[in-house]
């Protein structure tokens, strides 16, 4: 029986935020999401979605679609950063073998639009842009919820997506705030008649070295190279994603790199590269307090080590969506999604953490996502 929910607000429309109205609209709930920017959209950045994800994704209707545009390399290679040799490969036919599916490369704004595209259809006025989050109040029949802009609205439910700087999370759990890590990533995206040729034969390739990494990737069906840089550094970076960079100043951090790798480097077109300072946060001992909850990165914000933070958030949306249609009141239905999700949202969370210490240490033995058994994961199948 459905949780006797009429409505639900999310706050936040990240791809964990639209995922989650997505979930729960397909199972018959009304959904409000409320979104800080003036304009819903996505930044100009890859993000690889696993198969543990696309499961979540192909429940909600959109697997398909996104496949269509996307890339999904055969190979996936790690390389020596200084020489470009091929050390380890990944087979992405061995992935579709075991997963039924494989790793796909995929522009976030792509992602974005289709579950966008996706929630609308279902209800043309569930999303609201320019409403920042600021305030809650709860008692034992629902939430009233207060907005930058003077608007205030009530609901039975509140699911915080507000990512890693969530303000659902700094009001819930006050006390606490993301603390910068020590490392800066530079990305960029660019277009594929710039990319050196050597790259056609390995497309997708991690370099791990010494403090850094450099990663790249094709997206939409190999008409762009998305390149990221990691590294960790002595000076605090400011806040935001997109802050601008120069190609050299790329360049200098990675200077050791092979050639090939500086030439992709140098191949940025003007205004192309941003930077931003990773954040991290400690697990929290509970997402849920009352009838507000939350989700993503506003829950369990991860560093990227293991490329599954957008993943994490798309299997925390369906299992949102399946724990509301499984339980009968609004408590039963927040304490299943939790029950469900926080095991694996945590350690996630802490292995990646891991994992980007080994990446950058080659004393530390590596243990990607694929070899954590990560992508075995079905949000259809676990118990809710
Ligand atoms: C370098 C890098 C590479 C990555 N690569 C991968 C990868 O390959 N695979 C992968 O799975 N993940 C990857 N990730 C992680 C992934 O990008 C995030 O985990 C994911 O975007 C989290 O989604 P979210 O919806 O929880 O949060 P977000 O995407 O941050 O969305 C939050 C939304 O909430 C809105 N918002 C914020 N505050 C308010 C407010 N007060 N009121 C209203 N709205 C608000 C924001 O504007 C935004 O739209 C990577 C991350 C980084 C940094």
């Amino acid at each position: 029986m459905a949780a006797n929910a009429r409505q639900i607000i999310v706050i936040g429309a990240g791809i964990g935020g639209l995922a989650a109205a997505l979930a729960l609209q397909r199972r018959g709930f009304r959904v409000a999401v409320y979104e800080r920017a003036p304009e819903i959209r996505e930044i100009g950045a890859g993000v690889v979605i696993a198969p543990n994800a696309r499961r979540a994704l192909r429940d909600l209707g959109v697997d398909a679609a996104l496949e269509a545009v996307s890339c999904s390399v055969s190979v996936i290679h790690t390389c020596d950063y200084r020489t470009g040799e091929i050390v380890r490969t990944n087979r992405n036919e061995q992935i579709i073998e075991r997963q039924g599916m494989g790793v796909l490369q995929v522009h976030r704004a792509d992602l974005h639009a289709l579950l966008m595209e996706a929630v609308r259809a279902n209800d043309p006025a569930a999303l609201w842009p320019g409403h920042e989050f600021v305030g809650l109040d709860q008692d034992a029949a629902g939430v009233s919820v207060t907005f930058a802009n003077g608007a205030c609205c009530r609901a039975d439910v509140v699911i915080g997506a507000d990512g890693n700087t969530s303000a659902v999370r700094s009001l819930l759990f006050p006390g606490e705030a993301p603390r910068f890590n020590g490392q800066v990533a530079f990305r960029a995206l660019i277009p594929d008649e710039l990319v050196p040729a050597v790259f056609q034969q390995r497309q997708f390739a991690m370099h791990p070295a010494p403090r850094r990494y450099l990663l790249h990737y094709p997206l939409r069906r190999g008409r762009i190279m998305n390149l990221i840089g990691c590294g960790q550094t002595a000076s605090w970076q400011e806040e935001g994603w997109a802050i601008p960079a120069t190609n050299e100043e790329f360049e200098e951090h990675y200077s050791d790199f092979a050639p090939e790798l500086l030439a992709l480097i140098r191949s940025i077109p003007p205004g192309g590269l941003f930077k931003w300072g990773l954040r991290d946060r400690e697990p929290l001992k509970t997402w849920t307090l009352g009838r507000v909850t939350m989700l993503g990165d506003a829950a369990h914000p991860m560093t990227p080590f293991l490329g599954q933070g957008a993943c994490m958030a798309l299997e925390d949306a369906l299992l949102l969506g399946r724990a509301f249609a499984a339980a009968s009141t609004v408590d039963e239905a927040l304490s299943r999604y939790e029950t469900a999700r926080k095991t694996r949202g945590t350690n996630v969370q802490l292995w990646s953490r891991e994992e980007g210490m080994a990446l950058q240490d080659p004393s530390r033995p590596r243990r990607t996502a694929l070899d954590r058994g990560l992508y075995d994961y079905d949000p259809l199948g676990v118990p809710v």
